[in-house]
């Protein structure tokens, strides 16, 4: 199954309260095809822009794992993406001390003629204008496109979200840009107006990331409640949202179908991925998995969130 990744390829700092590390691996393409090759294998194709100081060994990670990269523009001369990051005591929240577009100032990003028709699609973190380019150059309907964004767009550019959403069928976003982007405290009626601003055309499927509180799905008119992997030692969040978005389309472009069950177990498989890029400093955690580890994790999660029916209150 295909599965084309279009977003940022980036240099990255980042400090936490216990350690920093300078000029790190990052971006959300990234962190998304790392992700997701676990369950794709090579079938995955990148989009981006870096400049040549883009770090030899991603080049190697990438090439290691046969993406096919003709969709990577490289700029001579520029520099790639930068952003450096502080994490707060608590590793939920965090400031962004600098974001240095660089390279991706001039972005247009260009879906290459081999990679038109892809089975699955998914749109990082990047201008929403951006994201709706790229679905306008498909051509043939992808089974999925899911979407991400963040609070600095939805304020910022809220037409074009709002447009890119339109062609979309599934969103991943996190709890307080939910609420921002529909302006509602109630993160179940966030979900529901979510879902209807995506495409109508297909499943409707949103998202709402709530930290190490787990995450709401919405598929159409279903609800599910997932549980976060409790995690002893948070190490680095960073890129915990996208290596979720990558566990969770590289499964179902794995099943190659998308129905309620199959994306239940997709958003446990995006939480797993995202827990094991948590547990080092950035791609790291996520550089060298297993099937059977991430499996292992799944399984840990289903036991820890199943519980029996109470005999007594039973009707019949
Ligand atoms: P996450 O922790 O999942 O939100 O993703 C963090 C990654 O997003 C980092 O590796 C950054 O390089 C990248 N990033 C941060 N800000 C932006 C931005 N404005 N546009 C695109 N990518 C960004």
């Amino acid at each position: 199954m295909s599965l084309l990744v279009v977003g940022s390829l980036a240099v990255d700092t980042i400090e936490t309260p216990f350690a920093r590390k300078e000029r790190a691996l990052g971006g959300s393409a990234t962190y998304i095809s790392l992700a997701a090759q676990y369950f794709v294998g090579a079938d995955i194709s990148l989009v981006g822009v870096v400049g040549d100081d883009f770090p030899a060994h991603a080049w190697k990670l990438f090439k290691d794992r046969g993406f096919n990269l003709d969709g990577v523009e490289v700029i001579e001369g520029g520099k790639t993406f930068f952003w450096e990051g502080k994490y707060h005591y608590d590793m939920n929240t965090r400031d962004s001390i600098a974001t240095e577009l660089n390279v991706f100032a001039d972005f247009s990003p260009k879906v290459p003629n081999a990679q038109l028709k892809p089975e699955f699609l998914v749109l990082g973190n990047i201008e929403p204008r951006l994201q709706s380019d790229v679905i306008d150059q498909l051509q043939a309907q992808p089974k999925l496109i899911l979407l991400d964004t963040m609070d600095y767009w939805i304020k910022s550019a809220r037409p074009a979200l709002e447009e890119t959403l339109s062609k979309a069928n599934a969103l991943v976003i996190n709890d307080s840009e939910a609420r921002l982007l529909v302006e509602t405290p109630s993160l179940i009626v966030a979900g529901k107006k979510l879902q209807q601003m995506l495409s109508p055309v297909t499943d409707r499927i949103v998202i709402i990331k709530k930290g190490e509180h787990g995450a709401l799905l919405f598929f159409n008119d279903k609800l599910f409640s997932a549980p976060a992997y409790p995690l002893e030692e948070i190490f680095d969040p960073t890129g915990a949202g996208d290596s979720f978005m990558g566990g969770f389309i590289g499964y179902l472009a794995r099943r190659g179908s998308i129905d309620y069950e199959n994306v239940k177990r997709a958003v446990v498989f995006g939480t797993v991925l995202a827990s094991y890029c948590c547990g080092k400093f950035s791609t790291e955690g996520i550089e060298s998995l297993t099937l059977d580890a991430i499996s292992d994790r799944f399984k840990e999660l289903q036991f820890l969130s199943a519980f029996q029916e109470e005999p007594e209150l039973a009707i019949g």
